[in-house]
């Protein structure tokens, strides 16, 4: 080991970042405005303020302000778990035998698994502001659901959770940790909605999707006094609160004069990476510094790299605002066979922008060569992680790689976003050598993006 790099970079608590950083300020081509479906307009802070609380839609169209502060009742709660360790991953780099320095940022230490609890505890602190009874959302894996159900029970608020059926009747466990904390969890699709009705009756038997569970909780908040709906990615206002990942890993690296050539994340719905990424690609713009930003997406939903720049619908049921962002269609649905997290079609407004402009790249890997990954990481680096961090993981062992073959000693970032003690379902079947490898055939794809609204 490098005796001027420790295993682990903490900083202390006072250097928990005091705002968030707001990377539309430095963008010149700003994302995309949401249009309200029916009428193509951008959506106004009236509508959107009927679906969520108002600080959070001030976030939401605010293409300006570079930084936000982060109201101190929330400092207090990342108290808990913040910040989070700089990890130089030595044991990684001796057992790929790379000249390539790795490090990652490690956002899986508390009870919700990952990064997500950075932006639940800020949005249920703003819903709690404005004097809400709850909140209601949708949850795909269940990382999402269990972190807002904590945030929740630290502030006394209503949670109503939307679990995508197929991962309700996977990983009860989840489940049981959101109702410890107080959360009522339905499968979705349910029969307490509409639109939930409305699928189960055009697709019966259907294990759901994220789409519809984000329909199904939206109704829900808009039918229900007091309540709004909260999401835990895709957003502006969700990347804006995952920025304290970047901003805590610059402020690590900046201590030790250290400068990654490559930074690396897995790609979902964006916020994590976008968080990760924001502080450096505040540099990219300014014009300061260069950095290479890989996105990393599965195989079998695989929206950056197969997809389409275009408005499209967040939810399978259609109710949502209109986002221009890389998108496989609201209705495309991955591989039942896909296990390993990141199942939304779409992808952040924000980085589907950078992305267009050539500020990242993307990359597509499948299934078995993540759990490879996560399986040699365990091994090396003691730490068991999320199937979604592991495409990070597969990302940064591949470059490094490279740079066995090439000689280069370059630094490589990633963002490792989570345990994966609830995914061990996922596990077995990498474990029992059954887990395969689904890729959406191009007519599969074409078919999803027939469907896009015609906007532009
Ligand atoms: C939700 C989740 C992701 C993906 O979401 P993003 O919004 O793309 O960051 C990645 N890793 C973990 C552990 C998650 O829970």
């Amino acid at each position: 080991m490098d005796k001027k790099i420790p295993y682990k970079i903490y900083l202390s608590e006072e250097e928990i970042p005091r705002q968030w950083y707001n990377v539309r300020a430095d963008m010149k081509n700003k994302p995309a405005p949401l249009l309200n479906p029916a009428t193509l307009e951008p959506m106004s802070f009236q509508e959107l303020s009927g679906v969520f609380c108002d600080e959070l839609c001030r976030q939401e169209l605010d293409n300006d302000t570079p930084y936000f502060d982060i109201p101190q009742e929330i400092r207090d709660f990342y108290k808990m778990y913040r910040p989070s360790p700089l990890v130089r991953a030595y044991f990684l780099e001796k057992a790929l035998d790379t000249p390539a320095h790795i490090y990652y940022k490690f956002e899986g230490n508390n009870t919700s698994g990952s990064h997500k609890l950075n932006s639940a505890i800020a949005q249920a602190y703003y819903a709690k502001k404005q004097g809400l009874k709850g909140v209601t959302t949708e949850t795909g894996a269940g990382q999402w659901g269990t972190a807002l159900s904590m945030a929740c029970a630290y502030f006394g608020l209503d949670c109503k959770v939307f679990m995508v059926k197929c991962s309700y009747e996977q990983k009860p466990f989840r489940r049981e940790v959101m109702r410890t904390y107080g959360a009522s969890v339905t499968p979705s699709p349910s029969t307490s909605t509409a639109v939930g009705r409305k699928i189960l009756e055009e697709f019966p038997g259907t294990t759901g999707s994220l789409g519809c569970a984000i329909s199904e909780a939206v109704e829900t908040a808009v039918s229900s006094p007091g309540y709004r709906y909260v999401l835990g990615s895709v957003l502006n206002q969700v990347l804006l609160h995952q920025t304290v990942i970047g901003l805590e890993t610059k402020a690590a690296l900046d201590k030790y004069s250290i400068k990654p050539d490559i930074i690396i994340g897995c790609a979902g719905g964006g916020s994590n990476l976008g968080g990760l990424i924001s502080p450096f690609v505040g540099e990219m713009l300014r014009g300061e510094q260069q950095y290479r930003i890989i996105a990393v997406e599965p195989a079998s939903c695989p929206s950056f790299t197969r997809g389409k720049f275009a408005y499209d619908f967040a939810d399978t049921g259609m109710i949502c605002p209109l986002a221009k962002m890389y998108t496989l269609g609201s209705q495309f649905i991955p591989s039942s066979s896909h296990a390993g997290g990141l199942r939304f079609h779409g992808m952040s407004t924000i980085l589907s922008q950078l992305y267009h402009d050539g500020l990242m790249e993307a990359r597509a890997v499948e299934q078995t060569s993540v759990f490879e990954a996560a399986e040699l990481f365990a091994r090396v680096e003691g730490t068991l992680p999320a199937p979604e961090s592991s495409h990070a993981i597969r990302a940064a062992i591949d470059e490094a790689l490279l740079c066995k073959q090439t000689g280069e000693s370059k630094t490589i970032v990633f963002g490792l976003t989570g345990t994966g003690y609830f995914d061990l379902k996922a596990y077995e079947q990498f474990n029992d050598g059954v887990m395969s490898d689904t890729v959406p055939t191009d007519e599969m794809i074409g078919q999803s993006l027939s469907k896009l609204p015609k906007v532009d």
